[in-house]
């Protein structure tokens, strides 16, 4: 039997930092999901495809082979046999992923492979729909949240330190946008699972967040006496 942590949150809660973490901790692999739906939208954006209309998405679907490797320990991601791991990391590419994953064709074939992953090992998903709908009896369900301020100064300050020119107003302008998108789409919106622990980041270190997902998941496991 496999064990499996679902985290879902709003853009920028950390949850990526998180999850890495939790699952080097113990000993998982680490499914970053919205990798995914970030390789679909760079594919949709490289055939110039108008995100606004879904018929000319769906018709294109067939046409994207993704797959996930984990090359020295972590995920890459490969479009139609190219290695889109640094591309796929783009504002453009996440504000594509958020504006074609509200389609249903394009979220059934990521969930698809996500449930495929999760059957056979022990995994920390993260996303948007994790503990609703890809991974709906995991044992572990988190909602990992931060205020939009928090979250924008976050990614601020990691394009600060690779070098980039970042417009704190603009990329809070960005989150709040994303988050609106995400949470108020009809399929698989955004929202907390019944059942998932809310962990509200704002006011915590790294540290603090993965030792408290880290102990709630051990005392899970042992509860179900397995992994
Ligand atoms: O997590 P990340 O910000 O990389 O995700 C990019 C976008 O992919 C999100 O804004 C969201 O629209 C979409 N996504 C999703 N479901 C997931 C993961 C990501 O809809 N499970």
């Amino acid at each position: 039997m496999s064990f499996q942590i679902a985290i879902d949150g709003p853009a920028g809660a950390g949850k990526s930092t998180i999850a890495r973490r939790v699952s080097e901790a113990l000993g998982f692999i680490y499914v970053d999901t919205g990798a995914m739906y970030r390789a679909m939208g760079l594919y949709f954006l490289d055939l110039g495809i108008d995100t606004e209309d879904e018929n000319a998405v769906n018709a294109s679907l067939p046409g994207a082979r993704l797959s996930l490797q984990i090359i020295e320990g972590s995920q890459h991601v490969f479009l139609n046999g190219k290695d889109v791991t640094g591309r796929i990391r783009s504002e453009e590419a996440g504000m594509m992923a958020s504006k074609t994953s509200r389609y249903a064709a394009n979220r059934e074939k990521m969930v698809a492979m996500q449930q495929e992953i999760a059957r056979s090992q022990n995994v920390v998903m993260d996303g948007r729909d994790i503990g609703t709908v890809v991974l709906p009896d995991a044992p572990l369900k988190i909602y990992l949240t931060a205020s939009v301020q928090v979250r924008a100064l976050r990614r601020y300050r990691e394009l600060l330190q690779k070098g980039q020119t970042p417009v704190l107003e603009e990329i809070e302008k960005d989150i709040a946008a994303r988050d609106d998108q995400d949470m108020h789409r009809k399929n698989s919106p955004l929202r907390k699972a019944e059942d998932a622990v809310l962990v509200d980041s704002s006011d915590m270190t790294i540290e603090e967040v993965a030792d408290t997902i880290t102990d709630l998941a051990r005392a899970r496991i042992a509860e179900k006496g397995s992994c």
